[in-house]
């Protein structure tokens, strides 16, 4: 219930913000908590680094003691007017060194054995690096000769003195680190020694006093000395890095909000030391291999050196199976620690050790950030231990990262420049010769060369040059041109809207700055960010490693819905085959009428005058329609194979009538020519041999040339007589299909036979015919008729049984709305959610992409890009409404997608939340869509996202 008066109720800043002044004393938070009372799922308040700290506590790993102030007495600090701690955070402070003291048996500021600790930040999210760390606070003139005294350690004693000076003064004093470098490198070159283990406690104990005056010049005020004191500037410094410049660009840059980490929690730990000698080092560790996921630890360490050495880069680490050799003892150890590790968070595990005298300590772990390939290794293998249930290996696989392993990618050991950046089209890396038109692609492609088509966008009738290429390069255009949804649909990478990039097609060359590219330069093109370089970048295919193999298979077991794949080839079907699609959801026939030679022939289909003359020529496609669709039957036996009936507007075969007109122009021109030339061969007979004026006579033959032009016009005639104001909400898909019944029935007529052919042959054959476009039922009801005449005869005429299954595409509003009736006559759905998305929002896709999608993203009056994310609120609940309406009449009534959103992982949760049977999407996609089907089934509808 809403309420109308406000004044009731505290306002939400009343409530959250002041806390400790509203509660009072007798309530007051706690922001203090020693690791073993910590709670070690609760990173908001702990942060990750603390609540960990808290959990190997618990767990009985050998953690150093210490405790956690919470991120919440950080918010509050920075909220406060003079950044100013809440009352009582240094009071709880006191009571756990106290009760650190009584742990370590030793005194923090003590002249006998002093406690010495350290500092550390840690978030809800790791942010490595972003924020600062102290060592060794605690020090002073007396503690350090106490220190000196009791491990009888000079060189120790001035060396960790010599890091605390710096680092604190660095952290929270702001001294700037060159300042220490200078004085650091001063000492060391007067000693003639290069790395630091090399310097003398004399040396060593010089450069403290020098840090100390280095701090004093620069500060202007002598160097705290007092271990409370320092230890509550380090705090407040710690708290303070929160909202440090390059804390708030990474939070930025990686998306990190508050509901994700708020505040950084403060971890004070009892110091532990890696360089009290050579039976101590410190380094860190992978579980795994964390680039490969290969089963064996993985690290670095350095002996008798300090946590911060090992990043630093002062002295080059050893790899940890080094230590096995080495320090026998404590690699068995350190293996030891490795499982508990696993074993515990079921997760391989990135943690940091240090070994103090032949003790193992363990400083931190989080879990490791893996590569999608060790991360689907670790998984099945994780499994295979014992640690991972399946559903739990399925689902730890985030699906959209698969990408990475599913397309050919730059070689991550590249170091390249790029050219020029456009907008990351269509996934994977290609390189080749840059051509500037498609015709060219096609002939180099035919001979075997790699080209990378270079256009400033592309249209229809390029397409040839797509399938020649390994991969488009448009100046123009965002992520839904021409360029992009082809690409995309045939699994091609493509950088698309490359704006830095002036093509010139006529000249075959492409500026881009001062540079030029000249037709047959190699150029690489990295559709998964949009980078163009120059030159060949060398690439990894696709990984198809058997783990993921394993992992795609328990996804097929786990989940409820298929997974098919759009293809309109026999090769794109055989392709999806090998991406495990179980079927093919669409098949758009146009693509078949596209192929260059057919497309004269479907040419001449649409200018003919009489719908006589017009089943003239069906009659020569027919039978390569029906050829192609043997092939993709016999590419995805046993599963369904659902053929679209033609779709778009037929002029979209036609050349344009711009280009028309020109080739008129052009012939004209030449007939005049070739008149001229018969002029000139008739006079020339009689000074002439014959010979060559015959050869001449047969090159100016104007009436093949009228012939053309006869022709060309016709055509042009055509295209006017054809031309639309709107093509995309014209004359197309069912609509035609009932103005030219004899394309539809030949279409279905090469269906059946394929599927007769195949019936015959003893190969099982599951065609689903679908009608596009379809607003009523009795537009469906009338290609339903064409499907019984035609079904019938092929019966009759191959003796065989055939059998199909008769459906629609539902991508208009209204077929949604009569979805009830639909299903009287359609025996399956599928969405085609492009044209549905379309046609909800009144948005025409590429003009909402180019011209006001980003800004409405931008400003938040749309989340995503409804194109690419599916729009659950409306799109999506019309299609709920579809799928309940539409098995009212027909219960059994199969639903499945057929749009990009079909590959998209939390589209197709949304799928899998009402009810769908089956999503379709390209090829390199279907693991993708494997996965997150699984993922849906497992995880129920727990993630739909209902608030695009
Ligand atoms: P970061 O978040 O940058 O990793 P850490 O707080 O983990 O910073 O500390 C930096 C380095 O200091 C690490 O190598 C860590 O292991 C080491 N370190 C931190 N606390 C201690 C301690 N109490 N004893 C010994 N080494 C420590
Ligand atoms: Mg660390
Ligand atoms: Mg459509």
């Amino acid at each position: 219930m809403e309420t109308s008066t406000i004044t009731t109720f505290p306002t939400p800043t009343s409530t959250e913000a002041t806390p400790v002044a509203a509660l009072g004393a007798a309530a007051r938070r706690k922001w203090v908590y020693e690791f073993a009372e910590g709670n070690g799922r609760d990173k908001m308040l702990l942060g990750g680094k603390g609540a960990n700290l808290c959990e190997m506590t618990k767990i009985g790993l050998n953690v150093p003691p210490g405790f956690v102030i919470t991120t919440e007495a950080c918010l509050a600090f920075l909220d406060s007017e003079q950044r100013q701690l809440p009352d009582g955070v240094m009071d709880e402070v006191r009571h756990y060194m106290a009760s650190l003291e009584q742990k370590t048996g030793q005194k923090f500021g003590g002249a006998d054995d002093p406690l010495l600790v350290s500092v550390r930040s840690g978030s809800a999210m790791s942010m490595p690096g972003m924020m600062d760390t102290i060592l060794n606070l605690g020090l002073n003139e007396t503690t350090l000769a106490a220190l000196i005294r009791h491990t009888g350690n000079e060189r120790f004693g001035y060396d960790a003195y010599r890091r605390f000076i710096q680092l604190f003064g660095k952290v929270a004093l702001g001294v700037p680190d060159a300042l220490f470098d200078e004085q650091f490198d001063a000492v060391k070159t007067k000693a003639g020694v290069k790395v630091d283990v090399g310097l003398s406690p004399d040396d060593l104990r010089d450069i403290g006093k020098r840090f100390l005056a280095v701090v004093q010049a620069h500060t202007r005020r002598a160097f705290p000395d007092d271990p409370y004191e320092q230890l509550e500037i380090a705090i407040k410094a710690v708290f303070n890095s929160w909202m440090g410049k390059r804390a708030i660009d990474y939070r930025r840059e990686f998306g990190i909000t508050p509901a994700m980490a708020n505040g950084t929690a403060v971890n004070v730990v009892a110091m532990v030391f890696g360089n009290m000698g050579n039976d101590s080092a410190t380094g860190v560790g992978f579980t795994r291999n964390p680039a490969t996921g290969e089963n064996l630890i993985y690290g670095e360490y350095l002996v008798n050196a300090q946590g911060e050495d090992v990043v630093a880069g002062i002295r080059t680490p050893k790899p940890i199976q080094e230590m096995e050799r080495e320090m026998p003892m404590m690699y068995r150890q350190l293996i030891d620690l490795r499982s508990k590790l696993e074993r515990h968070y079921r997760e391989v595990q990135d943690f940091e050790f240090t070994i103090e005298r032949g003790t193992l300590y363990c400083l931190q772990t989080r879990n490791g950030k893996m590569n999608a390939a060790s991360m689907v290794r670790t998984s099945v293998e994780m499994h295979d231990e014992g640690l991972l249930k399946r559903e739990e290996a399925i689902t730890r696989v985030n699906p959209a990262h698969l990408e990475q392993m599913l397309f050919p990618r730059l070689d991550p050991q590249h170091k390249s420049q790029p050219l020029a950046v456009g907008l990351p089209a269509s996934p994977g890396a290609a390189s080749g010769q840059a051509v500037f038109d498609a015709d060219r692609a096609e002939a180099l492609g035919k001979k075997g060369v790699k080209v990378i088509l270079v256009r400033e966008e592309t249209k229809p009738e390029d397409i040839h040059g797509f399938f020649a290429a390994q991969g488009i390069l448009t100046s123009r255009g965002g992520k839904t041109s021409h360029a992009a949804v082809v690409a995309r649909g045939m699994g091609k990478p493509c950088v698309a809207g490359a704006e830095g990039i002036h093509v010139d097609v006529q000249m075959r060359v492409a500026f881009v700055g001062d540079q030029v590219i000249k037709e047959g330069d190699v150029v690489t093109i990295d559709g998964s960010n949009g980078h163009v370089f120059r030159g060949e970048v060398p690439t990894v295919e696709a990984d198809f490693s058997p783990s993921l193999v394993r992992l795609l298979e328990w996804a097929d077991q786990h989940a409820r819905m298929g997974v098919r794949a759009n293809a309109d080839t026999p090769e794109d079907a055989e392709r999806a085959v090998r991406y495990g699609a179980r079927g093919i959801g669409l098949c758009r026939t146009e693509r078949m009428f596209n192929a260059p030679d057919r497309l004269p022939i479907v040419i001449d289909m649409i200018v003919a005058n009489t719908a006589d003359e017009r089943r003239e020529v069906i009659d020569r496609l027919l039978p390569i329609q029906r050829a192609d669709f043997i092939g993709m039957f016999r590419a995805m036996a046993p599963h369904p194979v659902t053929i679209r009936l033609l779709d778009p507007p037929i002029h979209e075969f036609l050349p344009t009538e711009r280009q028309l007109e020109e080739d008129i122009a052009r012939l004209h021109d030449l007939r005049r020519t070739a008149r001229g030339i018969e002029v000139l061969v008739e006079s020339a007979r009689t000074v002439a041999d014959a010979r060559a004026t015959a050869a001449i006579a047969e090159l100016a033959d104007t009436r093949a040339i009228d012939a053309i032009i006869t022709r060309k016009e016709a055509v042009l005639r055509k295209a006017c007589a054809l031309r639309e104001v709107n093509p995309m909400l014209g004359h197309r898909g069912v609509r035609l299909g009932i103005t030219y019944p004899e394309i539809y029935t030949m279409q279905v007529r090469a269906v059946l036979e394929a599927a007769a052919d195949c019936v015959r042959a003893g190969v099982e054959v599951h065609p689903e015919i679908m009608v596009p476009q379809v607003c009523t039922a009795q537009e469906l009801k009338l290609v339903r008729g064409y499907l019984a005449a035609v079904q019938s005869q092929v019966e009759l005429m191959y003796g065989v049984q055939v059998p199909c299954r008769f459906g629609t595409m539902v991508e208009v509003v209204r077929a949604c709305m009569r979805a009830e009736n639909l299903a009287e006559v359609a025996e399956f759905f599928s969405f085609g959610t492009n044209d549905l998305t379309q046609a909800t929002f009144s948005f025409s896709r590429e003009d909402a992409e180019n011209k006001f999608l980003p800004m409405y993203n931008e400003r938040g009056i749309l989340q995503d890009n409804p194109f690419e994310v599916l729009d659950v609120k409306g799109v999506g609940r019309l299609m709920s409404l579809a799928v309940e309406w539409g098995r009212k009449s027909r219960p059994d009534l199969k639903v499945g997608i057929c749009g990009e959103h079909g590959g998209h992982p939390s589209s197709i949760r949304f799928c899998d939340s009402i009810g769908l049977d089956y999503v379709s999407c390209s090829a390199p996609r279907v693991p993708i869509a494997r996965l997150a089907a699984a993922h849906a089934t497992i995880q129920g509808s727990q993630g739909v996202d209902r608030s695009a």
